[in-house]
């Protein structure tokens, strides 16, 4: 029996491609709900949406790589249950596909509103091609957006409205843009810098209700504080959760996610789970995180493709995933990368010049180097990647020192004797 995928998103597409490196010869089946080549989702947000760009589909693969790989791809059909018993999985078409192992690559759906109005015309979501297509349509035409939730999507959305020429708001209820995942020096300079952008930023002021104007369409977001902003287009980024009810239901343990060991195996061994969906142990977090990035998406994906071909007795090795988590996100003409996973409480150095918007933020615990968050400057973003993936631990004192940059110190690491 071969390997079933569930999801066509980076992790499922990732996972059979890296089954095919590491050798696997039988039969991969992907099956993939949305309609399309699977496409790459970070664009949508970004060159998607910028004023002038043509928007063109963003495929992961082209059509070849499904014939030349022999790997196929169920398109617009989704997986409904799991016959764990069986080793079967049943599709919303009728059909039952049976499986030797089950890769779960279900990623995330967006967090609804559940305020009054929250249903009207004109208030949209930002995860899929077809969302996206939606905004790239309207956006020319808008005048007063509202955005709620300043997260990555939402800021980029931001700003991509407010290159339109859009009154751009955005209903943040937290303190601070971004702070789930960024220090607080970050996330105040982001704050400050879509004020520069032309964007009314609100924080510590969430959404109360939407209201309706003459013909039914969006046409007024009230905030907690009673303020009303006029809104045409609305755009509710706030935040996601796991696709997780098949596993679930087939009785799989899930926590915010599908739980899976270091080597991405479920609490059934012929059951894998990566991705978005997947919650995993990660010696950087101290416990189990979920992450939602590409770079976890794919990486966890090669991961999973050893972890089979090595319970198959092939050359592979099973590995435990401890990838060093790193992410990017564009708003407007500032590139954010991060490397490591950044806490609020960490203790924090800035080098480089925040006034030019090239600089980078380095986090500290217990005195060591633990994450770096840059602003266009993407070598020091490679050159935190070389030094947090490394066995060796640079200090703060060593980065006080006169002269001291990330570079070079990636530099003299790759050097040193091992
Ligand atoms: C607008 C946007 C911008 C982003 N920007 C960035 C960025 O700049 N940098 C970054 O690192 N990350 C970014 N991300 C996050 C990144 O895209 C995700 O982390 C990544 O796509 C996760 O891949 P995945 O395969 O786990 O999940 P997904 O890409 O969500 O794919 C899962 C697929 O499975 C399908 N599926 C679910 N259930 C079933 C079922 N029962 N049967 C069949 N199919 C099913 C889903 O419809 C979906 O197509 C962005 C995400 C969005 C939405």
């Amino acid at each position: 029996m071969g390997i079933v995928i569930i999801g066509g998103g980076q992790a499922g597409l990732q996972s059979a491609d890296s089954l095919r490196t590491e050798g696997y010869a039988g039969e991969i089946t992907i099956v993939a709900d949305e309609p399309g080549l699977p496409y790459q989702r970070p664009p949508l947000s970004k060159d998607y949406l910028t004023p002038g760009k043509e928007a063109l589909p963003l495929p992961l693969r082209g059509e070849a790589f499904f014939n030349d790989k022999d790997i196929k791809l169920l398109r617009g059909v989704s997986a409904t249950a799991i016959n764990r018993q069986a080793r079967t999985v049943a599709l919303a078409d009728g059909t039952t596909l049976p499986y030797g192992q089950l890769i779960l690559a279900t990623g995330t759906r967006n967090r609804t509103l559940g305020c009054t109005g929250a249903g009207l015309p004109g208030i949209h979501g930002l995860r899929t091609l077809a969302d996206a297509e939606e905004l790239h349509a309207a956006l020319p035409a808008a005048r007063n957006v509202v955005v709620i939730g300043a997260g990555f999507i939402g800021l980029e959305f931001a700003a991509a409205a407010r290159a339109h020429g859009c009154n751009t708001t955005v209903l943040e209820f937290a303190p601070r843009p971004m702070g789930r995942a960024l220090t607080p020096v970050m996330g105040d300079w982001f704050a400050g810098a879509h004020a520069r952008l032309g964007i009314d930023l609100r924080l510590s002021e969430g959404i109360d209700r939407f209201e309706a104007g003459e013909h039914g369409r969006v046409a007024a977001a009230v905030s907690t504080t009673g303020e009303s902003y006029p809104a045409d287009l609305v755009v509710v980024g706030i935040g996601v959760l796991p696709n997780d009810s098949l596993a679930l239901e087939a009785g799989l343990q899930t926590e915010d996610g599908i739980l899976v060991d270091a080597r991405l195996r479920t609490s059934d061994p012929g059951i894998l789970a990566v991705g978005d969906c997947a919650n995993f142990p990660h010696p950087l977090a101290g416990g189990r995180i979920r992450l939602e990035s590409v770079q976890n998406a794919t990486d966890q994906a090669r991961h999973a493709a050893r972890t089979i071909m090595a319970a198959a007795g092939g050359q592979a090795e099973a590995t435990v995933y401890a990838d060093l988590p790193w992410f990017w996100s564009t708003q407007g003409p500032y590139r954010l990368q991060m490397a490591g996973l950044a806490h609020p409480q960490d203790d924090t150095l800035v080098l480089g010049d925040p006034a030019a918007a090239k600089f980078s933020v380095l986090c500290f615990r217990d005195g060591f180097l633990t994450a770096v968050e840059s602003v266009n400057l993407p070598g020091d973003h490679l050159a935190a990647r070389k030094l947090l993936a490394g066995s060796a631990r640079l200090t703060r004192h060593e980065a006080e020192t006169e002269g001291f940059t990330l570079k070079a110190a990636a530099k003299s690491l790759a050097s040193a004797p091992a």
